[in-house]
């Protein structure tokens, strides 16, 4: 195996399990002799050592500043279980959460639930690899050439290792790096249960907390779904009773779904995209078949907060509840500072058009974007409309997508809920 040898005291980070090692931290790389080219290939495994040749874990190569994303610490290979023994370990994290289906649990409050996020890359100690989990199906995506090189014992783990998952389908043709020309494809089942193949992707259901959500993952935005806002969605349908609901940004509806079911007056869902306007009202007929309380609008969420506020002069303050989930406005650290404006821009419209007493989720899913620097977005934008606001909830991405302690990096989702008098 190729063997990257760190400048000295280069092994801190890994020492306490950082797992990440930067191109600029590696002093020498010696290649195996099976090599042809005279570098590492993208995705092979490689042993990384100390500059005094202690064996610090092993890992995948990688082209770009990170260079190396350790899969096990203080192993010169990987052991022969390794992926079904952290499909495993991963499994059991959400068994006991009660987010598996016919587990019984207080959390989930016996709701039936068999969608969740098996395994959340660093976060399970798996860099570079998602996998969710709706219904009977998984859904991987490689965030890396290792783990697309690695796609089919994934696979396999996961069918032996989850009980009700039958077919595994691989989505990974926009989150592959292309640094390097790959082999094989980046879409297409890797597994399928040859008594109940799938012939029609078109109507597959998925529960959630025993709401049902059509689930896309051939044509859907990440895998078909957005799994990391089941708990807030909740804290949702606990605020949602008689009040006037706006759900921008809905995509396929979820917080629209919750806020029905909690006793909404009326639910308003919005997003830019006409898919997936269709989509929620597929969802919202599955579940609340002619309910005349809901309406969808495939709108940009500006003009639509504009227009709302332009076209109701008399009475501006025009919904008792917001949800604002924008896309991540910043992907990467240069963006912050136009996202930071984004989120103010946004934030300040619906401070602005909210009613008395109305509550106001808002959230950011950019991994840029720290929690303080959301906050002081936010806090401008109730400064700017010079309203009365308290935070009353402090919200942030649920448990099937943990944080490694090791890697703080792997934050991202936060909201707040706001009182607005
Ligand atoms: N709240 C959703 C997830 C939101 S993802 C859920 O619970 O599942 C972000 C959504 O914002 C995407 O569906 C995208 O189509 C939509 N979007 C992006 N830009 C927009 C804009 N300018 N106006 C309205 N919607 C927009």
């Amino acid at each position: 195996m190729t063997t990257i040898y760190l400048k000295p005291h280069k092994e801190e980070s890994l020492r306490r399990f950082h797992p990440w090692v930067f191109s600029g931290a590696i002093a020498k790389v010696v290649l195996d002799a099976s090599h042809k080219s005279p570098a590492p290939e993208e995705g092979e495994l490689v042993c990384v050592r100390s500059s005094a040749n202690e064996v610090l874990g092993v890992g995948h190569w990688q082209i770009g500043s990170i260079a190396v994303r350790i899969l096990a610490f203080g192993v010169e290979n990987l052991p022969a279980d390794f992926w079904n023994e952290r499909i495993r370990a991963a499994y059991q994290v959400r068994e006991s959460l009660g987010l598996t289906p016919n587990h019984q649990s207080p959390i989930t409050n016996h709701q039936y639930n068999d969608t969740y996020r098996l395994v959340h890359g660093e976060g399970d100690f798996l860099p570079g690899l998602i996998v969710d989990v709706y219904a009977d199906t998984a859904v991987v995506q490689a965030h890396s050439i290792g783990m697309h090189r690695s796609r089919q014992q994934i696979a396999k783990a996961i069918i032996t290792e989850v009980p009700q998952v039958q077919n595994v389908y691989y989505k990974s043709d926009d989150t592959l790096p292309f640094k390097a020309p790959i082999e094989g494809d980046k879409i297409g089942y890797l597994i399928t249960n040859d008594q109940s193949p799938i012939t029609n992707d078109e109507d597959f259901w998925s529960s959630e907390n025993g709401l049902q959500f059509r689930i896309d993952w051939l044509r859907g935005q990440k895998t078909g779904f957005f799994i990391d806002q089941r708990e807030n969605r909740a804290l949702v349908e606990r605020y949602a009773k008689d009040k006037d609901v706006l759900n921008m940004f809905c995509y396929t509806g979820g917080f629209s779904l919750y806020a029905l079911r909690g006793g909404a007056k009326t639910v308003d869902s919005v997003d830019v995209s006409q898919k997936a306007i269709d989509l929620v009202n597929v969802n919202v007929a599955r579940n609340f078949p002619n309910d005349p309380r809901h309406h969808a609008y495939a709108a940009d969420a500006f003009d639509f907060l504009s227009e709302k506020i332009t076209n109701h002069k008399s009475q501006i303050t025009n919904y008792d509840l917001i949800i604002l989930d924008p896309p991540a406005f910043a992907k990467h650290r240069d963006a912050v500072k136009n996202a930071l404006r984004g989120y103010q821009r946004i934030n300040a419209k619906a401070i602005e058009m909210i009613r008395p007493g109305g509550i106001l989720f808002t959230f950011s899913c950019s991994q840029a974007v720290d929690k303080e620097a959301f906050r002081l977005a936010v806090f401008s934008a109730a400064a700017q409309v010079g309203r009365k606001v308290r935070i009353l909830h402090q919200l942030h991405q649920p448990q099937d997508h943990p944080i490694n302690i090791y890697h703080p990096e792997g934050e991202y989702l936060k909201g707040l809920v706001l009182y607005v008098e």
